[in-house]
C-alpha cells in the first residue's frame, strides 16, 4: 500500500509552489496499518485562497471557513485543509471558529487520537508529535490530550473512538474509557445523521459485539430502548445468555454488513417487555417479535435512516421469530410475502439467532440448511413468485372484460393460486381461471 498517484500529484504541486503539505490523519493511520484508506485528506501552510488559486479549475470550495478546498485530480478528491487550531467549543460539536497556523504540531494537536495525528510528506518523513506509530503498534487508541476535554469539546469524538475500538480492534486507554463513560449524555448534541454513520461502522467492525458489551451505556443515550436488554434473564431452556449477551453473539454471527448487523441488534429490544414466566418458572416472550419491530421502526426513524433500509431491517426483525418453512409451498409463499433478497437475508438472521442460543438447541441449523437448499432449487427452476413473473398481465385482463381495482385483486388471486400449486404458470390456465374468477 503506498499513497496513489493522484495524492502525490497534489503534494508535488504545493510543494513546487513553495508550501508544505502532507497527508494526514486517518489515511497515514490506515497505509500504516496495511488498510486501503477511506479517503485521503492532505494539510497545508498554503491558506485556502491560495489553494483556490493554485489548482484553479479543480478546485472547489467545500469549507473555506474551516479552510477546506476539494481537489479533483484523475476524477478522485482529495481535501486539503489549512492547517489550523481550532477555537472554543460552546455547543459540543463544532468550534465557534477556527484559526489558521502557520505549525503543523499544532494542527496535528487538534486531532482526536493520536493514532489519527499523525502526517507523512511525499518523501516518507512521518511527523508523530504524540506517539501514535507506537499506540498503532500496540493497537491502543488513545486521545491527543486529555480525554475529559477533548470529548467535552466534541461529542462525536466518543462514537468515533468506539467505531475505531470495533473496526481496528484496538484496546481504548483507560483514561479515554473513562472519559467516554463520563460524557457520553453529550451526545445528545450530535446530530442523528452523523450517529448513524458512526454507529453503522462500529457494527460491521470486527470487534462489535466487545465494544457493545463494554459501551451499552453511551448507545443507550440515543437508544434508550436498549438498556432493558442488559442482564435481563430468559430464565428459558433454550437460553444460555441474557437477552443482551444473546444479542452480542448474534451481532457476532451474522456477516458485517449494516442491515444484518441491524437486525441482530434489534431483533429482540421488545423482550423485556414482553416477559412473562408461566406456572413452572420458566420466562416467554409472547408477542416480542411485533414489539421489537415497533420499538426498531421508531429507533430507526430517530436516528434518521433512509426508508429502503429501516423497512428491511423492520421486516427481519418482524420475522425473526417465525418457523422457517421447509417445503417447496411454504418457501414460495415466503418468497411472495419477502422477496427473494430479503429472504435470503431471513435465512441468514435465523441462523445467526439460533448460533447464538444454547448450544442443545442449535440444530435448528440443519433445518435452515434445508429451507435454503429448497430455496435455491426454486429459484434456479424460475419459480415464479411476484407478479412480474406471471404468464398474464393487467392489460390481458383487460382484455377479457375487467377494469380497474378488478384487474389487480385478480392478478393477485391467480398469483396465490400459482404459488401454492393450484394452478400452472401458463397463459391459457391462467386466463381461463381468470375467466371464472
Ligand atoms: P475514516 O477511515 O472513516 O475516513 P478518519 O480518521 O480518516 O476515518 P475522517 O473523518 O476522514 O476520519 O477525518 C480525517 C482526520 O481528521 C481524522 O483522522 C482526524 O485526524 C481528524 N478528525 C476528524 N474528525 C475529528 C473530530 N471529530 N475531532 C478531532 N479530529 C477529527
Ligand atoms: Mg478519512
Amino acid at each position: 500500500m503506498e499513497m496513489p498517484g493522484y495524492v502525490q500529484n497534489v503534494l508535488t504541486a504545493l510543494e513546487a509552489a513553495g508550501y508544505e503539505a502532507w497527508c494526514v490523519g486517518g489515511c497515514v493511520r490506515d497505509l500504516m496499518l496495511g488498510r486501503a484508506p477511506e479517503d485521503w485528506d492532505v494539510t497545508t501552510n498554503a491558506l485556502p485562497e491560495a489553494t483556490m488559486a493554485l489548482f484553479g479549475s479543480h478546485a472547489f470550495p467545500t469549507g473555506l471557513r474551516h479552510g477546506t478546498v476539494t481537489v479533483r485530480e484523475e476524477h478522485r478528491s482529495v481535501e486539503v485543509t489549512t492547517y489550523r487550531v481550532d477555537g472554543d467549543y460552546h455547543d459540543h460539536r463544532r468550534p465557534d471558529t477556527v484559526v489558521f497556523t502557520p505549525s503543523l504540531e499544532e494542527d496535528l494537536r487538534r486531532r482526536d487520537f493520536t493514532v489519527n495525528a499523525m502526517a507523512l510528506s511525499l518523501r516518507g518523513d512521518l511527523r508523530d508529535p504524540f506517539g501514535g506509530q507506537a499506540d498503532l503498534k500496540a493497537g491502543v487508541l488513545r486521545c491527543v490530550g486529555k480525554p475529559e476535554r477533548r470529548f467535552g469539546e466534541d461529542a462525536l469524538r466518543i462514537l468515533r473512538g468506539l467505531r475505531f475500538a470495533a473496526v481496528l480492534g484496538f484496546a481504548m486507554d483507560p483514561a479515554a474509557a473513562a472519559g467516554i463513560h463520563g460524557h457520553r449524555a453529550l451526545l445528545k448534541d450530535i446530530a442523528a445523521e452523523r450517529i448513524q454513520v458512526e454507529l453503522f461502522k462500529l457494527l460491521c467492525g470486527k470487534d462489535a459485539a466487545a465494544v457493545l458489551r463494554e459501551y451499552p451505556d453511551v448507545v443507550g443515550v440515543f437508544w434508550p430502548e436498549i438498556l432493558p436488554m442488559v442482564g435481563f434473564d430468559q430464565r428459558n431452556r433454550h437460553h444460555c445468555y441474557d437477552v443482551w449477551e444473546h444479542t452480542l453473539h448474534a451481532v457476532e454471527a451474522v456477516e458485517p454488513e449494516p442491515v444484518l448487523r441491524c437486525a441482530m441488534l434489534l431483533h429482540d429490544v421488545g423482550k423485556p417487555r414482553c416477559f412473562t414466566v408461566d406456572q413452572d418458572g420458566n420466562g416467554h416472550f409472547y408477542g416480542h417479535p411485533e414489539i421489537s419491530r415497533e420499538l426498531a421502526d421508531d429507533m430507526l426513524r430517530r436516528l434518521k435512516c433512509a426508508a429502503a433500509f429501516r423497512e428491511t431491517v423492520v421486516r427481519l426483525v418482524e420475522w425473526h421469530d417465525r418457523n422457517i418453512p421447509r417445503t417447496d409451498r411454504g418457501l414460495r409463499r415466503a418468497l411472495r410475502a419477502l422477496g427473494e433478497e430479503d429472504l435470503r437475508r431471513l435465512i441468514l438472521v435465523k441462523r445467526a439467532d439460533n448460533l447464538a442460543q444454547a448450544p442443545e438447541y442449535r440444530d435448528t441449523q440443519r433445518e435452515i440448511d434445508r429451507a435454503e437448499a429448497i430455496l435455491d432449487k426454486l429459484v434456479a427452476a424460475d419459480a415464479c413468485f411476484s407478479l412480474g413473473q406471471l404468464t398474464v398481465n393487467g392489460r390481458d385482463l383487460a382484455a377479457l372484460g375487467l377494469s380497474g381495482s378488478e384487474i389487480g385483486r385478480t392478478l393477485n388471486a391467480l398469483l396465490d393460486k400459482v404459488v401454492d400449486g393450484e394452478l400452472p404458470n401458463e397463459r391459457t390456465a391462467l386466463l381461463e381461471a381468470a375467466r371464472k374468477l
